[in-house]
């Protein structure tokens, strides 16, 4: 689905993608876990090109991540991302927030969009609050819906940058619940997070990265109870 080759990338003197290589395929779940300031957002940035890179390449379905124009319309449409501010717009309904995007971008007509936004707010579990705006709704409601949101354009695949970290601790199951099902139902899927549980119960792979670089690579059990650096097992001693 993705693959990232020797991509560096640079802020000013930042050194902070330094030769990534990783290969996500179609309905594959990656983790990646890290330092704070490691990289992690910068390369889910990179792979749908809101962030550009130095050197190396980035394929996408086959094709190099196009630059601009409609292609990369086409690639912000395909490529669903998730943010920790869950960016949802504030003056909009919750259906309306929905569906803004596949009837402005995908042209869907007003009819079906609505419908279709209509089940997957019931798959999000919460088609009840639809007619209301986001700041009537808690966090964990709110970042449901963003979630709504990106599947509503059909994506083929989803990026979530610590979709929980902001969230009250109780709202934290009921998001990683929906991704869970997500996983679940076979979305390809690249997820920042350092939430063990939902590691061991959807993620195929776990990449850990540090100072811009893949350290190791393992499976989420072997990640977690056998981490194979110095560097991984000392930021799990820290986290867990
Ligand atoms: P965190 O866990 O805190 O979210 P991260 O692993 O997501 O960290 P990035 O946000 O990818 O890390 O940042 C990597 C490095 O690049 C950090 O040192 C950060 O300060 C720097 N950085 C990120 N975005 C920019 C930018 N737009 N301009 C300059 N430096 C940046
Ligand atoms: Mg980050």
């Amino acid at each position: 689905m993705v693959k990232l080759e020797h991509v560096d990338k640079h802020f000013g003197a930042l050194h902070v993608l330094r030769d990534i290589n990783l290969t996500v395929s179609r309905g594959e779940v990656l983790v990646v876990i890290g330092p704070s300031g490691s990289g992690k957002s910068t390369l889910c940035r990179a792979m749908n090109r809101l962030e550009t890179i130095d050197s190396g390449q980035i394929i996408f379905d086959g094709q190099p991540l196009p630059a601009e124009g409609k292609a990369l319309a086409r690639l912000r449409s395909e490529v669903g991302m998730v943010f920790q501010s869950f960016n949802l717009f504030a003056h909009k309904t919750i259906r309306e927030n929905v569906t803004l995007g596949p009837v402005k971008v995908r042209k869907v007509a007003k009819d079906a969009a609505d419908r279709r936004a209509m089940e997957l707010l019931e798959r999000v579990g919460i088609a009840a609050q639809a007619d209301k705006y986001p700041a009537q709704l808690s966090g964990g409601q709110q970042q449901r819906v963003a979630i709504a949101r990106a599947l509503a354009m059909d994506p083929k695949m989803i990026l979530f940058d610590e979709p929980t970290s902001a969230l009250d601790p109780e709202m934290v199951q009921e998001v990683l619940d929906v991704m869970v099902g997500l996983a679940r139902d076979g979305m390809t899927m690249v997820v920042v997070t350092h939430e063990m549980g939902f590691a061991r119960k959807a993620a195929n792979r776990v990449v850990f990265m540090a100072d811009g670089q893949i350290v190791e690579e393992n499976t989420p059990d072997e990640f977690f109870t056998n981490a194979q650096t110095d560097r991984a097992r000392d930021f799990l001693s820290k986290i867990l």
